[in-house]
């Protein structure tokens, strides 16, 4: 098989875990990401020895990616010496939003020709509140530099739902997203993950609601989407064709290899992870397999993520009378778009993706 590849790698450090993050990331520290990055390397090159297909996206996320400092150059040269990596493939790295100048040169020189920028709020208070160790002025001058050093592909996150929140506070971290006018909009509801500082202290969090929350994300699809932002997929949001291709891959079942602990893969309809552990990664890795990818129901679950929606035809054949009918339902509620048979959510079908998609999937032939 021929068909490119998306790639995927791990940078599993912080400089301090955020209070809400359950992502894989172990303490920062420069000789155990040294470490790290030679064993990195020995499995990068045992995949290229072994994948005979080129490359079209590369994601390089975490942790931190932008602790590598000038060992980003070093990681890309050793992706292209191991991979046919396309000419017009998309390289991005997740940056912190204190980024110093040189990294941001770095990865420039390396190829990089995509940021994302975990920027979450623009409001300084919050920020301390999710234990960020940035603040909105930060985020705003590493945009600036990366305007500066010739990056014209960023994607900024923002985080909704946040404690003390509501839709006067975020119209205003909307708005500074705004004023950063990035390419793309990557918008999360906040949950409290297990596990987490917020999960210790949840009873003292003042978080909205589950309707306040709905109605801060309808709020804010509302607002990227009249400010010229396409609504492409459940919580992002791109100007012009700035859609993150890496991305795209997972939701319309492309397949992309993740190299690095906690990285996860699909290949040739093989789903398979590295373990959440830095250790064992650097003395032996060793990837756990994880079923087969591309059933029906998967197909129908991330094709749903996407404003462009599924053709059911092309999924299940024939679509059972009864699910025409629960289709038919959902869309009188105002949470489906249907044209059979090709169907689509709302933005509020989108809020409540996993019961519509359950309830669809209800029906044993479907
Ligand atoms: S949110 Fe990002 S920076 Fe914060 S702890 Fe998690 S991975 Fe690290």
């Amino acid at each position: 098989m021929t068909n490119p590849l998306g790639l995927y790698i791990h940078i599993p450090f912080c400089e301090r875990k955020c209070n809400y993050c359950d992502f894989y990331s172990a303490f920062y520290s420069k000789k155990t990401l040294d470490v790290y990055l030679s064993a990195l390397k020995g499995e990068i090159k045992k995949w290229g020895g072994n994948i005979h297909r080129p490359i079209d996206t590369i994601y390089i996320g975490g942790g931190t990616p932008s602790l590598l400092g000038e060992e980003i150059v070093s990681l890309l040269d050793c992706i292209k010496e191991n991979f046919t990596v396309l000419n017009n493939a998309e390289i991005t790295v997740e940056a912190n939003p204190s980024s110093s100048g040189d990294f941001l040169s770095f990865a420039k020189a390396a190829g990089v020709n995509r940021l994302s920028i975990g920027v979450q709020s623009g409001c300084d208070d919050t920020l301390k509140i999710l234990g960020r160790t940035h603040t909105a002025d930060d985020a705003a001058q590493t945009v600036k530099m990366a305007r500066g050093k010739g990056f014209d592909n960023i994607s900024v996150d923002l985080m909704l739902a946040l404690p003390d929140s509501n839709l006067q506070t975020l119209k205003s971290d909307i708005d500074f997203m705004l004023s950063l006018n990035p390419e793309h909009i990557s918008a999360y509801i906040l949950k409290i993950e297990q596990n987490t500082v917020f999960s210790k202290k949840y009873d003292s969090l003042n978080l909205p609601d589950d309707d306040e929350a709905a109605e801060q994300y309808l709020f804010m699809c509302e607002a990227l989407q009249k400010n010229g932002y396409n609504h492409y997929e459940i919580s992002n949001f791109a100007k012009g064709d700035n859609q993150s291709r890496h991305n795209m891959k997972y939701w319309i079942g492309d397949d992309y290899l993740g190299i690095g602990p906690a990285a996860h893969s699909c290949l040739d309809g093989k789903r398979f992870y590295y373990p959440r552990d830095l250790q064992g990664f650097i003395k032996n890795p060793q990837t756990v397999p994880d079923g087969e990818g591309g059933s029906a129901a998967e197909r129908l679950m991330l094709g749903l993520r996407l404003s462009q929606g599924v053709d059911l035809s092309q999924i299940y054949g024939e679509i059972p009378e009864d699910i025409k009918k629960k289709i038919n339902l959902l869309e009188k509620a105002g949470y489906i778009k249907a044209n059979l048979p090709h169907i689509s959510l709302t933005n509020s079908g989108m809020l409540i993706s996993n019961s519509i998609i359950t309830e669809l999937l209800e029906n044993e032939n479907f």
